[in-house]
């Protein structure tokens, strides 16, 4: 895997206001955040996404992100948090090493959730469901 920003980054290569670091985990503010306090949470052995990471490297990662959170939370007055992951270019990912987005929510700040479309009939569900199930 290519050498990332947020290896740079973890390495003080490049600056960042950390927030929160561990033998496997760092943790720094988002440079343009949806709203103030929004937290990057990075695995030092890099992978690109959540497929390909180590699970054992994943769960020292979410670990993290419920200590994150919670100081979050009590440090913004937040309403609630939104925990986010881009996994690939077409979920929005641009930047390919493995992050989750922290971000504290305040009641009418106004950002949306996407819009769903209910499934055409329960017998198209069934299909999706097995077909997913397949593969596990
Ligand atoms: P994603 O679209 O999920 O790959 O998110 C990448 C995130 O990295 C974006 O929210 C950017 O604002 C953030 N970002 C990019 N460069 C930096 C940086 N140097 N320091 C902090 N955050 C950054």
């Amino acid at each position: 895997m290519e050498e990332s920003l947020f290896t740079k980054i973890i390495r003080g290569e490049i600056p960042s206001n950390k927030i929160y670091e561990n033998d496997h985990v760092y943790a720094f503010l988002d440079i343009n955040p949806v709203n103030k306090g929004h937290t990057l949470v990075v695995p030092k052995v890099p992978c690109v996404g959540l497929l390909d990471c180590d699970p054992e490297v994943l769960a020292e990662l979410m670990k993290a992100v419920q200590i994150i959170a919670r100081a979050l939370k009590e440090a913004t007055h937040a309403d609630g948090i939104n925990l986010m992951q881009n996994e690939g270019a077409a979920a929005g990912q641009k930047v390919f090493h493995l992050h989750f987005h922290v971000i504290p929510r305040f009641e009418g700040d106004g950002f949306e959730h996407w819009h769903g479309t209910p499934y055409a009939s329960e017998e198209e569900a069934e299909q999706v469901a097995e077909a997913i199930k397949q593969k596990l």
